[in-house]
This record gives structure tokens, C-alpha cells and sequence, in this order.
């Protein structure tokens, strides 16, 4: 029998916890086949793209010269871009696979319901670089960006999997200002730490944080965990946020697009391409699986523990039924992000999107 997960990592005395706002990046509509299976083929959903706003009490980690916050900004995730024109031409033709969708207004112009402009946000923290998650980049032109290992490459070169979601603008982030978290192994362990633009260096080092087998200490102080989470597209991230005592949030950008494939209900989805290619949304689907079960253990985890947990779909929890309008305070939840495919909205049927 497998040895019990390590817990989650205890509070240090003076433990600082961050607060976590959902923000909607746009809407797309996502037929149910390519993500679980069984389905049927002509259920689609109108989902959102999430893009979270983060904020730590006091942490020197990103002041730029003694310019950055003293409480500090990241973005986890932008989004979808804010202008069709934005994307690529392949990445255009893909987006008329997900009508009806919304771009727009974008997410820098939302962070004026926070009393914050793009030049407050620190860093931003990508799960990975696909299409609906990158947003518009250029909005944030002095913000650190930082990615999960192997997703510069990915940008520059593709990546094997044939589906036409796999297409990557090269020039997407900005050279100078963007940093890839170390690669996970000890081969890639540098003890002088992680260089950042600015020549400084942060301790940035993965190590077993409850059920996953490596995560990063963001800030050095237990508040926020970069998770390896690997299987869904190379650099693949999610984030462990402590939001309070015995609380956490899990943001988990596609590790997994629907519940029912965390409960056990569905399995991972594939549909063939125009030559009969079997596809996934997943460039790894075995792995896929394991990060997915990882978050299983998650849960599990903070069951035993005795810790309050809430599991409770998307648009229940980020959008406020008649308005659209986002909840801004996630902060007394425990939360499994499930940011794709939310079961508590309908099927899709004449939803305005405008
Ligand atoms: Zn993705």
C-alpha cells in the first residue's frame, strides 16, 4: 500500500495568507466530446476563462529596484485576449470551433473594479501558454512574467500534439522580463538561486508539498505554492494559495476541465481530426492522470485533516447568476478550481453572449 501523503505544510507563526479575486477573461463554448467521455456530441458549454488577482500582505519577492508594491500583485492567468486580432490567424480559425464566445473588455481594463491598473501587478504567473489562458500580455508592460519549465520552448517551437488549439505565438511574452521557474529534478537545481531580470536571484526550489510531489514556496513564507503539475501541455503550473487559517484555494488551470473527472463520473475525452488522428486535450494524457489524482489526494487530504472543504462549481462560486458580475472575495473557501467545463451551467442553449 502506498505511504500516506505528506500533509500540507503547517502555518508558521505569523503565517501570512493572501487574498484571491476571480476575474472573467471572456467566454468561449466548449463541446462536452473533447474534454470527457462518454458524452454526446452535441452538448456544449458557455464557460468562462479565469484569470486570478492575487494579493500578499508585505513581500519584498518582486519590488523591481524598490519600485514594486510592498504588498505585492500577481496575476495568475489573463484570460482570453481582449481582441480577436490579437491571435495568430490558425489561433482565430480554432476560436470558430468555440462560437459563440466573448472577448473583451479584458482583463487589465477589469482591475479598475480593484482601484488597480496593469502598472500595479507585479508579476504574472502563467499555468501554461495556451490560447485562453495568456491574454493579452502587452497590457502589462512592466510586469515580471513567469512560466512553468519548458513553456519558452514550447512557445518558440510548438509542441508534438496535432489539435488546432496547439498553436503558440512565438512572440508572445516579453524577452526580457520573462523567467522560467527551474526545471524539476536535481539536474536543474541551481544553488544560486533563480536569476530575474533585474540580476537579482530568489531561492526558488521544488520540494514535496502535500500530495504533489514538487512545489515551489513562492514568496518563502508558505503563503503560495507553484505546483508542477504535468501531463496537460510542457510548463503545465497550478497554484496552492493560503487564504486563511485551515484554508487553501487551488487554482488549477487545466489540470482538469470538468468535475465529473475528479469524482470519477468521466474519463478524460479524445475525438479524431479530419485524418482520423485520435486527439486529447492533454499532450500526456497518462500523466495527465496523475496530476488529476493528485489533486484527488488534495481533497482527501484536507478531509482527514478535519479542514473545512467546499467543493462547488465555477459559475456558482466566480459569477454572480443575473449579472455576470464576478464575486470578489474567495477567501473562506477551499476550493478546487475546475475552470473549464462547469456542470452547474447548462448545457448550452441560446446563452446571450454579447
Ligand atoms: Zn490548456
Amino acid at each position: 500500500m502506498a505511504p500516506p501523503p505528506n500533509p500540507l505544510p503547517p502555518p508558521k507563526s505569523n503565517q501570512n495568507y493572501v487574498g484571491v479575486s476571480a476575474i472573467e477573461g471572456g467566454i468561449i463554448t466548449l463541446p462536452d466530446e473533447a474534454f470527457v467521455s462518454p458524452s454526446n456530441p452535441w452538448d456544449k458549454r458557455s464557460v468562462p476563462s479565469l484569470a486570478f488577482l492575487i494579493e500578499h500582505p508585505g513581500s519584498t519577492m518582486f519590488s523591481r529596484g524598490g519600485v514594486g508594491n510592498s504588498s505585492p500583485y500577481v496575476m495568475f492567468d489573463l484570460g482570453l485576449r481582449k481582441d480577436i486580432e490579437g491571435y495568430l490567424p490558425p489561433q482565430q480559425a480554432h476560436l470558430d470551433n468555440r462560437i459563440p464566445y466573448r472577448l473583451g473588455p479584458g482583463v487589465a481594463s477589469k482591475l479598475e473594479d480593484y482601484e488597480l491598473d496593469p502598472g500595479d501587478i507585479d508579476a504574472v504567473i502563467l499555468s501554461h501558454v495556451h490560447y485562453d489562458h495568456h491574454g493579452d500580455p502587452e497590457d502589462f508592460d512592466q510586469s515580471l512574467f513567469l512560466v512553468g519549465p519548458g513553456s519558452k520552448g514550447v512557445l518558440k517551437y510548438g509542441c508534438k500534439g496535432a489539435g488546432s488549439h496547439q498553436c503558440f505565438d512565438p512572440s508572445l511574452l516579453p524577452q526580457d522580463r520573462t523567467v522560467e521557474f527551474p526545471g524539476v529534478g536535481p539536474e536543474y537545481e541551481d544553488p544560486d538561486g533563480t536569476l530575474l531580470p533585474d540580476d537579482s536571484r530568489r531561492q526558488w526550489y521544488w520540494r514535496p508539498v502535500g500530495p504533489f510531489p514538487a512545489g515551489i514556496d513562492l514568496f518563502g513564507d508558505r503563503s503560495v505554492y507553484v505546483i508542477n503539475a504535468p501531463g496537460h501541455l510542457p510548463g503545465h503550473i497550478n497554484l496552492l494559495c493560503r487564504t486563511g487559517p485551515n484554508k487553501w484555494l487551488y487554482l488549477a488551470g487545466d489540470t482538469c476541465h470538468d468535475v465529473r473527472i475528479l469524482n470519477g463520473e468521466k474519463e478524460i475525452g479524445t475525438w479524431k481530426d479530419e485524418r482520423g488522428r485520435e486527439l486529447c486535450i492533454h499532450i500526456d494524457p497518462e500523466t495527465a492522470k496523475k496530476s488529476i489524482n493528485r489533486i484527488r489526494k488534495l481533497q482527501d487530504l484536507c478531509r482527514e485533516s478535519g479542514q473545512q472543504l467546499e467543493f462547488a462549481h465555477v459559475e456558482s462560486i466566480y459569477l454572480a447568476p443575473q449579472t455576470g458580475i464576478l464575486t470578489s472575495v474567495l477567501g473562506s473557501k477551499i476550493l478546487i478550481d475546475c475552470s473549464t467545463i462547469d456542470t452547474a451551467h447548462p448545457v448550452w442553449s441560446a446563452r446571450d453572449i454579447q
